[in-house]
This record gives C-alpha cells, structure tokens and sequence, in this order.
C-alpha cells in the first residue's frame, strides 16, 4: 500500500507567513519577543521530533503488518530532514519558546547514529539560556545497545514501551520477533546509563488488560514510573473502536484495590499524565487519558514529521512544510516569523470534541508511525 499521506497545508503555510508580516498581535505572532500563544492562549512548550517513519515492530495499534507490509512505500531518505536541518530548527523552536524536545517515530533508534542529533540538540538553549530538556521514546529493543552512547550525548531521560510482561501476548501485540525480556534489558541498560525511565503500557481490552496487575507489580519499586496510555483512534488504519479503551477511572481502581494510591499535583501546566504515588513509597505511576479526560485546554505540544512537516495537534490530517522553507533558503528571521505565526493560528482541540463530533473520526489524518507520541 501507499503511504498514508499527510496533505500539506501550504496555502496555511503561505496564508500564516503572511499574517506574520502584517503583524497580527491578536493571534500571538511574536512581534513583540515574547513567547508566541495560539488562538486559545496556549503556548509553545513542547516539540516533539519524528526522526523515521520506519519500525521493526508491528503494533496492531499502529502499524497494522496489512497495511505496513513490503508494499508500504516509507519516506525515502533523502526525504528526511537531515540532522543540520533539523537542528537549525529546534533551534528557532527554541527561540519561540519550547523547553522540552522529544524525538520519536516510528522506531528513532532505527535511525542512524541518532545519537549524533542528540548531541547536536543538546547543544541548543531555550530563552533565557536554559539547556532543553531532551528525552526519546522508543519500543526499548535496540536500547541495551545504545543507552550509555545516548546518555553521554545528552539524552536526559527515557521513555520506554512495554505493552505486556507475557511472552506470548507481547510477540502478538509487537507483531515481531522480540521478547519482553529484550525490552527490560534495554530498561536496566538505561538506567544503569543514568537515564530516568518511564514505561509506557497502552491498555486494550480484552487484549493485554489483564497485564495491568503484573506490570505494576514488576515496576512498583524499580525507580520507573508506569504510565498507563488509553488506546487512541490515531490515524486511519488500526480499526479503533471505543469498547477496547480502558478509561483510566478503572485502571486507577484496579490498581488502587491492590495498592492503596494517592493524587500528586501536577509539575507544569500541561503534563500529559495524571500521577498517583503508591502510598507505601513504592513509587508512581501515571494515567493518560486522551481519550475519556481530554487535555486539549492546556496543550502546548508541536510535532515535526520526518521530512519537515509542521503538525500542531496530533488527529490533524495537515501539516506544514517546513522543509520547503528550509531549502528555499529562508533565513532564520523567516523561518521564526512562520513559527509563530502558524502557532498563533492553531485552534487544534480534537479530543475534546471527539465525542460529539464522531464523524470526524473517519477524516483523513496523520499516522502515529508518521509523527510519533
Ligand atoms: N516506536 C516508539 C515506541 O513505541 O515507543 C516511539 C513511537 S510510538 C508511535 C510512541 C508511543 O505511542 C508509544 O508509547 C506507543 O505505545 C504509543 N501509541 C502508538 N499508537 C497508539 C495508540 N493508537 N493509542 C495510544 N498510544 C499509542
Ligand atoms: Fe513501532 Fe512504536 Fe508504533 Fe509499535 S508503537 S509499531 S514500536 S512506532
Ligand atoms: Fe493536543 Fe490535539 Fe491531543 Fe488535544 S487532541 S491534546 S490538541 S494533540
């Protein structure tokens, strides 16, 4: 099959550089040298960075193997922004006011000497001169590998995972020739590294939630925080249907029969996770729950796609070409303006009206292979 294509929003594009140039204050176009905020006040905080398309996994809920097979046409390489590219612009991210950069994928260990671009990012500084808080999520088998290169190339955290501890149910959800037990070395390589970990369980049920108990169980005590993911309807092609979701609500009351737990307040506006401590200081964990407690009210995160394409929410079907402006020759001033200007435009808000609107549940949008967590 073909790529799932992302269209391209240049007329957006072209409509937002210009906008910048008439100087529209109200949408947040940065004239001022202030931090840009969107249409809904949210500012820019968080980038994350698509790095491939490409993955040695198969989840059901991402890349279904029917649809990503040997017919699948992924990005060619010269597609992709190369490392100076996307260097050059995280940096102007940077100046516009993200703290934090995130590289994803795909699978973004697959991308070669990614460790390169880590030390190339880390380098960048955020206003006032803080150094960004530099972190990656990956499916963990290609870890053990890599952890102590990436660590001291600036990585400051991971994220690692793991759907399932049993052998068997992990093979069928990953769709691949792995064992969990490759990911958990990965995890202890991490750590062994200096990396902070978090595991990331995506719960369906009927499938892997009888695992919610034997993961916790396996981290409660481990230094990493499980996070629990509600199952998403991105992109097109994984056959989401709301009876597999497992509303956070009831993977907190599973756990809280067994464990007793308490609410921690949140560390920024706009976390992603809501965080429980375990109440005999063995830890925490963390809910996320896109899907039955939207957080669009306070989302501040901007996705760049593998071959420079700007997403501003994660259900949009367009994006914009950054990668055109890059190579058109733009200078740095350009390229910000746009920046701003194309936040300042945003309005994106999908989960919190994917209930009432659920035919725009079958518009065309961009893959979660494609533009990453
Ligand atoms: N390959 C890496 C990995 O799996 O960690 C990074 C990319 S993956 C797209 C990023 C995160 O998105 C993973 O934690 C994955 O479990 C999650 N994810 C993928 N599809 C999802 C879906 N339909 N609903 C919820 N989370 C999903
Ligand atoms: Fe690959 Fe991550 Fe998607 Fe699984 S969730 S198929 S590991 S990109
Ligand atoms: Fe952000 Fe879009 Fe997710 Fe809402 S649906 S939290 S706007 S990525």
């Amino acid at each position: 099959m073909n790529r799932v294509i992302p269209l391209v929003d240049q007329r957006r594009l072209d409509q937002a550089v210009r906008v910048q140039a008439s100087g529209a204050q109200a949408r947040g176009v940065d004239t001022s040298g202030q931090p840009p905020r969107d249409a809904r006040g949210r500012p820019l905080r968080d980038l994350r960075i698509s790095v491939t398309d490409r993955c040695n996994f198969r989840c059901g809920y991402c890349m279904p193997r029917d649809v990503f097979d040997g017919n699948y046409r992924f990005l060619p390489q010269p597609e992709l922004l190369s490392f100076e590219e996307i260097t050059r612009l995280a940096g102007l991210f940077a100046q516009a006011g993200v703290q934090k950069i995130r590289l994803t994928g795909g699978e973004p260990l697959l991308r070669k000497h990614v460790e390169k671009l880590i030390a190339m990012l880390a380098g960048l500084r955020g206003i006032g001169g803080q150094p960004l808080d530099l972190t990656l999520t990956t499916n963990g088998i290609l870890l053990a590998r890599k952890a102590q290169a990436l660590r001291e190339a600036g990585l400051a955290r991971v994220t690692v995972s793991l759907d399932a501890l049993d052998e068997a149910l992990f093979r069928r959800m990953s769709d691949a020739d792995f064992s969990p037990d490759d990911v958990l070395r990965g995890i202890d390589a991490a750590a062994q590294a200096g990396l902070p970990v978090k595991v990331n369980m995506v719960v369906r049920r009927g499938v892997n939630d009888h695992q919610i108990l034997p993961m916790a169980r396996r981290f409660r005590g481990s230094g990493h925080v499980l996070r629990f993911i509600e199952y998403m309807d991105v992109g097109n092609t994984n056959g989401w249907n709301m009876a597999e979701v497992v509303p956070g609500a009831e993977v907190l009351a599973r756990l809280a029969a067994q464990w007793p737990l308490r609410a921690l307040t949140p560390q920024y506006p706009g976390e992603v996770a809501e965080r429980w401590a375990y109440e005999d200081g063995q830890g925490e964990i963390g809910l996320i729950t896109s899907v039955t407690q939207a957080f669009c009210g306070d989302c501040n995160r901007a996705r760049l796609s593998p071959e420079g394409r700007l997403f501003l929410c994660l259900f949009a079907s367009r994006g914009h070409d950054l990668r055109a402006l890059l190579r058109s020759g733009a200078d740095d001033a350009r390229i910000r303006g746009a920046l701003s200007a194309i936040w300042g435009a945003r309005e994106d808000a999908y989960s919190e009206s994917r209930g009432s609107q659920p035919d725009r549940r079958d518009a065309p949008r961009i893959e979660m292979s494609y533009i990453g967590g």
